[in-house]
């Protein structure tokens, strides 16, 4: 899948501080330097339990741990057909992990920088020292007259480490062959080598308030940027109510604190599709109470199953979710109880196309009476992050759980791999929604099964209608 880019690419990296700066200056004075990270480059903190959750991978993988204590990571989701997510320490890519949708499981895919934070035990393959530089320089594969030794776990499909004779990496890539085959071969390649892409990794110990602390002229500056827009739109508007729609995600909590400073106490609209994880109920009630707003609340629930059972679960090519329980519902209670108005919507260009093409003023033609804008248009997700933990504002804790988006438990555009992890930490209310859905496919007939594996996240037969207006 090829990347996209959505904005410039603003990570940088301080290697004074040790940590990511969104700025080629940091506060320190040293000038940073550009982290080459995959577009649209929209990277994220790593919290303990995905630290702890890449370690696992790569332990089991490897032997070794790839993050070590007190070094701050960050996550950038990259292309996949389904998940993978870069893993940058010390201002380098040293590897990802990706969700093999076949194995139903996580792989780790190292780059050359993790081989001195994993030492691996197992899965690596010691070159002779004729072929080190064809690999190291040029991305040549592993033949077999270069095979010293090859660690007898090896399966034919595995990542490996590829090193010299004293031991220094030289590539990593996926082995063609299993370890037995490999040994008796004369000739033939043994593991495809993937080409090293050139970084600077320097690690060192620093804390997310340091990576605060270096960031604030950066971010002082998109602040105000963001705050002035506010103040723009609010006084072009003079007549217009103002709103904010609030998710219970980071990216409408920052922009909750922008319209706070800006213009003060404003109602949260909250759009309740019945389908949100406890967790977030949790932080609207919290942010509601410790900034006393008041919350507007749709209901989308009665509505879902209505169409529910009348056409089954909604599908990636068949997402009619949206509009019925949430933009429906919205427009009426706009309607009704607020009239003509203006909600700050939590926005962002990095997050897709559509939302890169999307002016920053606009008005949804299913919700007439609002016009909608996005004071953070232009951050990435780490600039919402860093104000987040600037202001000390109360963050859904499911992001500290593994998730990096909130949303509805059982959206049909997650990836298996978050489906996954959504069985695992909310088994229950996993169970409730697959049982309806299982039950909907056999009362119409659908060949048993379809619902597996997320299945049902994709209609495959004809004549329905797509609705893509959410
Ligand atoms: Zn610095």
């Amino acid at each position: 899948m090829r990347p996209t880019y959505l904005g410039k690419i603003l990570l940088h990296w301080c290697d004074n501080c040790f940590v990511p700066v969104l700025a080629p200056l940091c506060s320190c004075g040293s000038a940073t330097r550009e982290v080459c990270i995959t577009p649209p480059g929209d990277a994220r903190p790593a919290f303990p339990y995905d630290i702890r959750f890449i370690n696992n991978i790569f332990e089991e993988t490897f032997g070794g741990n790839l993050i070590p204590d007190g070094t701050l990571v960050l996550l950038n989701k990259a292309p996949d057909p389904d998940r993978m997510e870069e893993i940058i320490i010390g201002g380098a890519v040293v590897g990802a992990i990706r969700y093999d949708t076949k194995k139903q499981s996580w792989e780790a895919l190292p780059r050359i920088y993790s081989y001195s934070l994993v030492k691996p035990k197992k899965r690596y393959i010691i070159v002779d020292d004729g072929a080190v530089t064809s690999i190291r320089d040029d991305g040549s594969s592993l033949l077999a007259p270069g095979l010293v030794f090859i660690d007898p776990h090896v399966r034919a499909g595995d990542e490996v480490y590829l090193v010299s004779k004293n031991m220094e990496c030289i590539g990593v890539g996926r082995a063609k062959v299993d370890a037995k085959t490999a040994l008796t071969m004369k000739k033939g390649s043994i593991v495809r080598t993937r080409k090293n892409a050139p970084a600077v990794f320097k690690e060192g110990n620093a804390t997310w308030d340091d990576a605060v602390r270096s960031n604030q002229p950066a971010l002082d500056e998109f602040v105000s940027s963001s705050c002035m827009f506010i103040e723009n739109v609010v006084n072009d508007n003079p007549n217009l109510c103002l709103t904010i729609s609030y998710s219970g995600g980071k990216d409408s909590l920052a922009t909750l604190l922008l319209v706070l400073q800006v213009v003060g106490k404003v109602p949260m609209l909250f759009a309740d599709t019945g389908f949100e994880f406890k967790e977030t109920y949790e932080n609207i009630e919290k942010v509601s109470k410790l900034y006393d707003l008041p919350v507007i609340r749709t209901d989308g629930n009665t509505k879902f199953w209505e169409r529910f059972n009348e056409e089954g679960p909604p599908a990636r090519n068949f997402r009619w979710c949206c509009r019925v329980c949430k933009l429906n519902p919205l427009s009426e209670i706009i309607n009704a109880k607020i009239g003509n108005c203006l909600t700050f919507v939590g926005q962002r260009k990095y997050e897709s196309q559509t939302r890169k093409q999307s002016p920053r003023v606009w008005r949804n033609r299913n919700i007439p009476a609002q016009l909608a804008c996005a004071p953070i248009q232009h951050w990435t997700a780490l600039h919402v992050w860093l104000y987040i933990m600037q202001e000390k504002a109360p963050y859904n804790i499911l992001y500290e759980q593994g998730l990096d988006r909130i949303g509805c438990y059982m959206c049909p555009s997650s990836d298996l791999g978050v489906i996954e992890h959504v069985k695992q930490s909310h088994p229950q209310l996993w169970c409730e929604w697959e049982e309806k859905v299982i039950k909907w496919g056999i009362e119409h007939g659908f060949q048993p099964g379809w619902a597996e594996n997320g299945g049902w996240r994709i209609r495959g037969q004809s004549g329905y209608e797509t609705d893509n207006n959410c």
